[in-house]
């Protein structure tokens, strides 16, 4: 237990002096019940290497969770994170009983909330779930993930009691209860962990059967020191058990998120993991034992004893000391941090050498690739070979995303599915501008599809940019500027650090990468540009100097080059970018196709208008995290660009999207950040329907029946009056918030908005002019309202 002060844990000197570490943590892991009423033998706390369980306290005690608490809050307000998660977590979290869980979630919640907004989870077999627990989760929003591991021979292979019987009725009966109606928004999902005796189309079809809103697949936690179970040298069995699941998954329409294959599906699309068990993004959880002690995540319990281990606590160390240690260091220098064979490695990019602790070997310590290497490299290069979930065909979204979508919704894994769609439809048109392309074009044009097998990653970053396609839609209606095809190429070489020479024309002086930035042509004559230098091939104006580009792409992952990474000499001009809640955003204020919108983009923006950028957008996104928490995380998977729109003389505020142009969002400058919240929703709501309209007809392009609406005095075509409602749904929802916490004037906003989307919906679904596909967008859109207060 941890003895001091419980407000405020106080700010060691050298907490205020300490140099900020890179990555903030986003997680906390919270060990509020060290033992469990489970004696799983592959348990990582009890079972491993680390047995230090043994010396802590059975549950952590109020004034532990109150240093928790404001050490947490502490680090969410120095680094201006919109939110956090909490992760209950034991042991089994539920030992604690209702009163000490409430007592845990108040305490959080006064010191966290008024600073950031809280992702709630917890972790738990599911046994000990009752209505009691669940109307007290329901509560506070805590999201409930199970722990299952297949059909009952499958599940209680491992998860036993100590009597020796198994718990599968037991997790079964709490999952029945999650799936109430009442409770079933809690349910986050199942995680599972593999065994590979287990056959793996009975356990996908067992946890399918449990109704998951997501599933977690595992493999069990080993190192070289301890290898994983029945595997053996030449073999690759937990590739191939997962394998069999991803191809079934496949064929099913991925009906459900699979964490480890959308990870992997989405990497290679160029967005981030969101796990540490693939890719590189940084470590970002952090452990608080019931002691209060820091700890790396459990998963290093598999190393050896004390491997999870600080030696820190929350009473005398912020987070940000934390960070500093070396070992957290090492978690999160990403690519750089890997083992020598990793870095060299073909699939490192979506790999990332496994989940740390897999690494470990006596005497190298972390220095290795992951003991599941093989397995790990033999799922990737086979889902590489297997059928693209949305191919060049039609791409088709699982009714789960489309769902979650007309709720008004869209996570991460959602919004990938979208740019994955988008990405399909902007490559279809660059095929059919090749076939107009002008010579030089027409010689650069085959590049591309060699550079999409040696850095898919970098074709995609370019591909997906917003304004390839506006000018794609342009250069095919009108046959204006096939030349961009080359500047296309030539992008996708820089972010891709190789040396491939391209050949493009500058055209009145310029010639304009898109994602990268524009060049200021020296002469008149074509450049040939690689990653690392251009040369012109006419004769050099007397005196101008030559101009080196210098690629950071050999130090970054493939497609995260070319965000603001390419330095230059005079003449050059990187696109514009701020960095806003830990994303890379680009000011786009140069690429000659962004003026795609109902109102017109501004010119070049100067340094302080770029500033004040950043700190406006910094300031909105703080009041999407109180307002908006739910949209936040797929806001900044699907927002790539802010193309700065020209202020309307009399002040009104204006902000827009195009459908050709997913991923942008135009916007005039406003120094009022809740404003530029609810534009943000409004036009983040207006991009999805964009997106999901370009895949599926949900008006009747023949029908000519009008809505009428009430936040315009004429009838809408159906279509405008669907995008009305979609968009006025989420404004609803951020004044229903802000309702809630008493914002003067809000109510009457909300009971507008709300209304104004209520009988929007209704109109739409009496009339005549939906088809079936949009008559069940529309239900998803009225079920979210029902769920509001009238
Ligand atoms: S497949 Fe093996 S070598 Fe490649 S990144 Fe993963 S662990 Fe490292």
């Amino acid at each position: 237990m941890i003895s001091g002060p419980v407000t405020s844990p106080p700010s060691s000197p050298s907490s205020r002096t300490h140099p900020r570490p890179g990555t903030p943590l986003r997680q906390f892991v919270l060990k509020v019940h060290g033992l469990c009423n489970l004696a799983c033998d592959h348990c990582y706390v009890y079972e491993l290497a680390d047995q230090t369980w043994r010396d802590k306290p059975a549950f952590m005690a109020p004034g532990t969770v109150r240093h928790a608490a404001a050490r947490i809050a502490e680090h969410a307000a120095e680094h201006s994170l919109g939110a956090v998660g909490i992760v209950l977590h034991g042991g089994e979290p539920l030992l604690m009983g209702a009163p000490r869980l409430r007592e845990t979630l108040t305490v959080l919640d006064a010191a966290i909330a008024p600073v950031a907004w809280i992702d709630w989870r917890m972790q738990t077999n599911g046994i000990l779930l009752t209505d009691e627990i669940g109307e007290l989760l329901l509560e506070f929003g805590v999201k409930v993930g199970v722990s299952l591991d297949g059909d009952r021979e499958a599940n209680d292979r491992h998860r036993r009691y100590r009597h020796g019987g198994g718990s599968h009725p037991e997790t079964l009966r709490g999952l029945a209860l999650l799936r109430k109606p009442r409770f079933r928004e809690l349910y986050a999902g199942l995680l599972c962990t593999i065994d590979v005796r287990n056959d793996p189309i009975a356990v996908y079809e067992a946890l399918l059967a449990q109704e998951p809103p997501h599933v977690d697949l595992l493999l069990p936690h080993a190192t070289w020191d301890e290898p994983p179970p029945y595997a053996q040298p030449g073999t690759t069995p937990y590739a191939d058990w997962l394998l069999r699941v991803h191809d079934r998954w496949l064929a099913d329409g991925r009906p459900v998120p699979i964490r480890s294959f959308d990870a992997l599906h989405t990497i290679a699309r160029g967005g981030r993991s969101e796990t540490e068990a693939v890719g590189v993004d940084r470590g970002i959880v952090a452990v608080i034992e019931t002691d209060g002690t820091w700890e790396q995540p459990d998963s290093m319990k598999v190393a050896f004893h004390g491997a999870a281990g600080t030696g820190r606590d929350v009473v005398t160390t912020s987070a940000d000391e934390l960070l500093d240690l070396p070992a957290m260091r090492h978690r999160q220098s990403g690519l750089a941090g890997l083992s020598a064979t990793c870095r060299a490695c073909p699939v490192v990019a979506r790999c990332g050498g496994g989940l740390y602790a897999h690494r470990y070997r006596t005497g190298s310590g972390f220095d290795n690739p992951s003991v599941y290497c093989a397995d790990l490299k033999g799922l990737i290069t086979s889902m590489d070979s297997a059928p693209q979930p949305v191919g060049n065909g039609l791409p088709v979204l699982p009714d789960w995303v489309f769902d979650e979508l007309a709720s008004g919704g869209g996570g991460p894994l959602a919004i990938a599915y979208l740019t994955a769609a988008q990405e399909s439809i902007t490559r279809a048109l660059l095929v059919a501008v090749a076939g107009h392309a002008d010579e030089t074009a027409a010689r650069a044009w085959p590049l591309l599809a060699d550079l999409d097998k040696q850095s898919p990653a970098a074709v995609r970053a370019v591909v997906t940019h917003p304004f390839v396609r506006t000018w794609a839609v342009q250069c095919l209606r009108d046959g204006h500027d096939t030349a961009r095809l080359a500047d296309v190429v030539a992008a996708v070489v820089i972010a891709a650090g190789t040396d491939a020479q391209v050949e493009v024309t500058p055209r009145n002086g310029q010639i304009h990468l898109p994602s990268i930035g524009t060049l200021t042509a020296p002469t008149p004559a074509n450049v040939m540009i690689t990653s690392r230098a251009l040369t012109a091939t006419g004769p050099l104006a007397a005196g101008t100097p030559a101009e080196t580009l210098a690629g950071t792409s050999a130090q970054t992952p493939p497609g995260v080059a070319g965000v603001g990474g390419v330095v230059v000499g005079s003449g050059f001009a990187p696109v514009r970018t701020v960095e806003v809640d830990g994303r890379v955003l680009r000011l786009e204020d140069a690429d000659p196709y962004r003026d795609c919108h109902e109102w017109p983009a501004t010119g070049p923006l100067t340094d302080g208008d770029a500033e004040a950028w950043a700190t406006s957008l910094t300031a909105a996104w703080r009041e999407l995290s109180l307002d908006a928490p739910e949209q936040l995380a797929g806001l900044g998977e699907l927002v790539t660009v802010v193309t700065p729109l020209v202020a309307a003389a009399d002040g009104t505020l204006r902000s827009a999207t195009s459908q050709q142009a997913f991923g942008a969002l135009g916007i005039a400058a406003t120094d009022d950040p809740a404003a530029l919240a609810v534009m943000l929703v409004h036009e983040f709501q207006h991009a999805k329907l964009g997106a999901v309209l370009d895949l599926y007809d949900l008006v009747d392009p023949d029908s000519a029946d009008p809505v009428t609406v009430g936040w315009r005095p004429d009838a809408r075509p159906a279509e405008l009056a669907l995008q009305g409602t979609y968009a006025h749904l989420a404004v609803a929802d951020i004044w229903r918030r802000r309702a809630l916490r008493s914002a003067p004037g809000a109510a009457g906003y909300y009971t507008m908005y709300r209304d104004w989307t209520l009988h929007a919906a209704d109109a739409l679904r009496n009339g005549t002019a939906l088809t079936e596909r949009g008559r069940r967008f529309v239900d998803g859109i009225a079920a979210t309202i029902a769920r509001w207060p009238k």
